[in-house]
């Protein structure tokens, strides 16, 4: 049963927001939709329609709208006790450090709680920084860490970009991307590039992975003090850049190189923690490296607004030596819903889930690849998938703004909702609550070949 809505009029809401919103805010889809109510998968909007979402909020919504077991843990501490600004002990704040620690590599196991991917973000920056004593951090073009002024240098791609000095110190690598690149490569996905036969993989690695490799060596030789690397920050599958996953090993000799530079490596967790990628809890697992800091937020609350960084005890050592506070960081009821969400992901075996149904998914998907010049790629791994959208699948031309908002609002009208995302814009991203199931990814195939069909583009 769809709930009513009783909140204002949608003219009325629309209003509201080009009164008093900022006026950049993205809203989805050429008439934003009115949503006001959320259960696992579905959202309900004002006229009381159902959707499939298959974006939770931009990778957030982890385990479900409303999960009924992360909203009794949020109740249950609401009734209780919501804020002291951690000056005093709490349990929950200790059992949540205990358990998000235990759930990373031995090492990483000093926990600080804040609020956004920004946040967690500037502070690795900062932490890295104070620790090496170096200052120059390197990301990668296409990157997407946050947009506080630190963090806006980080990320490396214009259009989030302001006119001012956020990037001092930072430095751009060339993006290891084996569809858009210079060089194509194999890609750990069960979806391979149209490109990866422009690459070989001996021993793990694609033959690819050596010349971006030599990239990021050009960037640490021609726009850095020799050995003064403080950090390199990577996505473990960029998200925001459009599930660009990087060829074979990029990753670990990227890592590698780094610290022979005597920089720390952070892995932005961001979207791909908690189990989204199926195989591992963290997507810096699937490349076999161990990173110095990760940060993490989004999916961690299922929604609600936590994040962190986890670093090791000889980094918090350095971090100690003036006092360091976050006056939301980890309450009561942020602490309550983040141990609920983990709880859920075991109990529920989310991670298991996110494989199984997101492989299912890429080989759906792949299908139409093959029917649909327009489907340019198709990648990812578990419920961290990209469809690259082309206008033809030998120029790799981005399809036009226009045919994309088309096939964007045809699902949206048949009831499903895609997340959109990469440099040029092209690529509708999935990257759903991960309780979605086989029967919700069929019925996102039939909605796409009816917004695929060549009659329907015009
Ligand atoms: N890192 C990544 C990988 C992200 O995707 C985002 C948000 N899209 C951030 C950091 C920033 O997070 P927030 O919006 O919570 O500041």
């Amino acid at each position: 049963l769809c709930p009513t809505y009783k909140g204002p009029d949608y003219d009325e809401v629309v209003k509201l927001k080009g009164t008093f919103l900022n006026p950049v805010l993205v809203t989805h889809f050429s008439q934003p939709l009115l949503i006001h109510d959320g259960h696992m998968q579905w959202l309900f909007d004002h006229t009381g329609k159902r959707y499939l979402d298959l974006f939770g909020g931009i990778v957030t919504v982890s385990v479900g709208h409303c999960h009924p077991k992360v909203l009794a843990a949020a109740t249950e501490q609401l009734n209780k006790l919501w804020h002291t600004t951690n000056i005093y002990l709490h349990p929950k704040i200790h059992e949540y450090a205990q358990r998000l620690a235990e759930k990373l590599p031995a090492d990483l196991n000093v926990v600080y709680f804040v609020n956004s991917g920004s946040e967690a973000n500037d502070l690795a920056m900062m932490m890295a920084r104070l620790y090496t004593g170096n200052f120059d951090i390197i990301s990668l073009r296409n990157s997407y860490h946050g947009a506080s002024p630190y963090t806006a240098g980080l990320t490396a791609q214009g259009t989030w970009k302001y006119n001012f000095a956020n990037g001092f110190g930072i430095h751009n690598a060339i993006n290891p991307d084996p569809y858009r690149g210079l060089w194509g490569g194999h890609r750990d996905s069960p979806v391979q590039s149209v490109r990866s036969n422009e690459s070989e993989v001996v021993d793990g690695v694609c033959s690819s992975t050596q010349k971006y490799i030599d990239q990021l060596q050009e960037v640490l030789m021609y726009s850095l003090p020799k050995g003064k690397l403080a950090a390199f920050f990577a996505e473990s599958i960029q998200g925001v850049g459009g599930t660009v996953q990087y060829p074979l090993g990029y990753l670990k000799k990227a890592f590698e190189l780094v610290r022979s530079h005597g920089g720390l490596c952070v892995s932005d967790e961001v979207q791909t923690g908690f189990g989204r990628t199926g195989e591992h809890f963290w997507g810096f697992e699937g490349h076999g490296v161990v990173p110095d800091i990760v940060t993490m937020a989004k999916g961690m609350g299922n929604g609600f607004p936590i994040a962190a960084v986890v670093t090791t005890s000889a980094v918090a050592k350095t971090m100690s030596q003036a006092l360091h506070f976050n006056t939301f960081g980890g309450n009561p009821v942020a602490s309550a819903v983040g141990v609920s969400v983990l709880e859920v992901l075991e109990e529920e075996k989310t991670q298991e889930k996110a494989l199984e149904v997101g492989t299912y998914f890429l080989h759906s998907l792949a299908k139409l690849r093959e029917e649909y010049p327009v489907v340019g790629d198709v990648r990812g791994k578990g419920l961290m998938i990209g469809m690259e959208m082309v206008q033809d699948s030998t120029s790799r031309t981005p399809l036009s703004p226009h045919l994309m908002m088309q096939i964007w609002d045809t699902c949206k009208d048949h009831g499903v909702l895609l997340g959109k995302g990469g440099f040029h814009g092209n690529v509708f991203r999935i990257k759903p609550p991960m309780c979605i199931n086989r029967d919700d990814v069929d019925f996102t195939v039939t909605v796409l070949r009816q917004a695929l069909q060549p009659t329907n583009l015009l």
